[in-house]
């Protein structure tokens, strides 16, 4: 199936050393649409067997692409951003109907920054350098960075076509080769890249694409004892599981994982820009973002006018078919998902919280068969479950507070520590902030910034090692010290 007249039939099968084919096993997955429930395709569901061959893939397409010219490596990146970019129609209906993103966001971020990422790499590849080491007179020591080999990735569904280039830009530019395999909820935008790979000259088995189940193909790729390295992004309950998984083999492990943002506005702030900001932070992509600002936090004296805005802003985003231009917010990924952010309003309640608006599926018959949750705002206290916990969803936590070090306390008052923003005309302030909030990353009177050069990553159980920049070359490759003796006169050791 095309997913319409002009675009070409949808991929479905696993790409192993350079063929499409069918899973040993011959099982699939149904792939469906979260706006209309309707199945776009079935996808191989790969088992151990599958990872297993792609692995061997791999490794016979390993010394030739790590021989390769750097150059010649970013060449090939080059090229495939080109073949994204001219695919761009294509691939922004693909991923918006497999993971019900708005198009309007697929055109304007999904793809380009796709693309940007893989331009970024491929400029990347040859500016990876080692270092000379002064070490004792006589010796001369260098340090490589080489890569590590067969490098397993595990991508979640939330922005599926992006990860999938945050992975392998990195991955390919340092010379590894990659098993990847995508969420089996949203494969469809990372076969297509897969193609993309082939149509430009990619060698055979460079990448291989295994579609499966997490505690099948994902299980697998963490335990198997030839690759080097998994990346995962994910939940942080699959990601201790990963790590389980690698021990077998002390594989290098690199985590991207759940995040709980506290979005902190001052009393001093702009706040019509922080109102516009703090809805971007948790309502683009429909809250399904790792970095979300989940947690507003709301000097008291600004609380009451500041929700006032947000509120109105919140109640006008225009929900509907992601397909439609217009939309701004489509339905979440899946059933199971829309669920259990529902389920979210619930506990809220429960423990005394506020829904100040959402909280529902929005009423209407062009919402009767999507995943829609309306864009939800609820007030809280800072030890309350929806405080504390990721609802991945388009479900604000309202706090306030009343001085700076009650703000910082709660901000960093949650297990997790990925990104986090604040709203301040003092520069004093916002920087003393930077320093000393518990996140990987921190945006000042903006939110959600990403690029390709600028390191992405969290901490504590955010997960750990970095995407992007020169910080992920380091992570896919391993530093090799060589010594010479260039002049250095060695006394015997063992006097004899
Ligand atoms: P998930 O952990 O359920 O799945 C992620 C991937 O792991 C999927 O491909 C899945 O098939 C696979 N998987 C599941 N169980 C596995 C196992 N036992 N072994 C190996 N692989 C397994 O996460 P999700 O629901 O797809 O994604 C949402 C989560 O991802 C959220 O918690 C979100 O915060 C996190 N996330 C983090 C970042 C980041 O960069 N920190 C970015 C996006 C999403």
């Amino acid at each position: 199936m095309a997913i319409d007249d002009h675009s070409p039939p949808i991929q479905s099968k696993l790409l192993i050393g350079g063929r499409w084919c069918d899973g040993v096993e011959g099982t699939t997955i149904a792939v469906t649409n979260p706006y209309d429930g309707t199945v776009l395709t079935h996808v191989a569901a790969a088992t151990t067997a599958d990872v297993d061959l792609a692995v061997d893939a791999a490794e016979r397409a390993l010394p030739a692409w790590r021989a390769l010219a750097a150059h010649d490596r970013g060449r090939l990146l080059l090229k495939l951003a080109d073949a994204i970019e001219a695919d761009t129609a294509n691939l922004a209906r693909l991923e918006a109907m497999d993971t019900g993103h708005p198009i309007r966001d697929c055109l304007s971020l999904d793809v380009p920054r796709t693309v940007l990422c893989f331009r970024y790499f491929g400029g990347m590849a040859d500016k990876l350098e080692g270092s000379v080491v002064p070490v004792d007179a006589g010796f001369l020591n260098y340090v490589e960075r080489e890569p590590i080999g067969v490098v397993g990735a595990i991508v979640p569904w939330n922005f599926p076509l992006m990860f999938t280039s945050w992975k392998m830009g990195p991955a390919l530019a340092a010379g590894n080769t990659i098993v990847i395999k995508p969420s089996e909820i949203t494969p469809l935008s990372t076969l297509r890249i897969g193609e993309l790979m082939q149509q430009v000259g990619f060698p055979d088995g460079v990448v291989n694409i295994v579609t499966g189940y997490g505690n099948t193909a994902g299980q697998r790729i963490a335990e198997h004892p030839r690759i080097g390295k998994v990346a995962f992004t994910g939940s942080t309950a699959t990601g201790r599981r990963i790590v389980e998984a690698s021990a077998g083999n002390l594989k290098k492990v690199q985590l991207e994982l759940g995040g709980k943002g506290p979005n902190i506005v001052f009393a001093d702030a702009n706040i019509a820009a922080a109102v516009g900001g703090a809805a971007f932070a948790i309502f683009h992509n429909q809250g399904q973002a790792c970095i979300a600002g989940s947690r507003l936090l709301l000097h008291e004296s600004i609380a009451d006018a500041f929700l006032e805005k947000f509120v109105a802003l919140a109640r006008s985003i225009r929900l509907g078919d992601p397909l439609d231009l217009d939309t701004e917010m489509g339905p979440l990924t899946s059933q199971l998902h829309q669920e259990r952010v529902l389920s979210f309003v619930d506990i809220a309640r429960e423990q005394g919280g506020e829904v100040v608006t959402g909280g529902r599926r929005p009423e209407g018959a062009a919402f009767d068969t999507g995943y829609f949750v309306e864009p939800t705002i609820v007030r809280a206290k800072p030890d309350h479950r929806v405080a504390q916990e990721e609802v991945f969803g388009p479900f604000v936590t309202v706090l306030t507070f009343n001085s700076d070090e009650e703000a910082l306390a709660i901000a960093n008052g949650t297990q997790y520590g990925l990104g986090a923003g604040l709203w301040t005309q003092d520069i004093t302030r916002a920087h003393r902030f930077a320093k000393r909030l518990h996140a990987g990353m921190v945006w000042i009177n903006c939110y959600k910034r990403v690029h390709p050069g600028s390191p992405f990553g969290g901490v504590g159980q955010s997960g750990y090692g970095r995407e992007m920049g020169f910080e992920a070359m380091r992570e896919y490759t391993v530093a090799k010290s060589v010594w010479v003796n260039v002049d250095a006169q060695l006394p015997p050791f063992y006097k004899r």
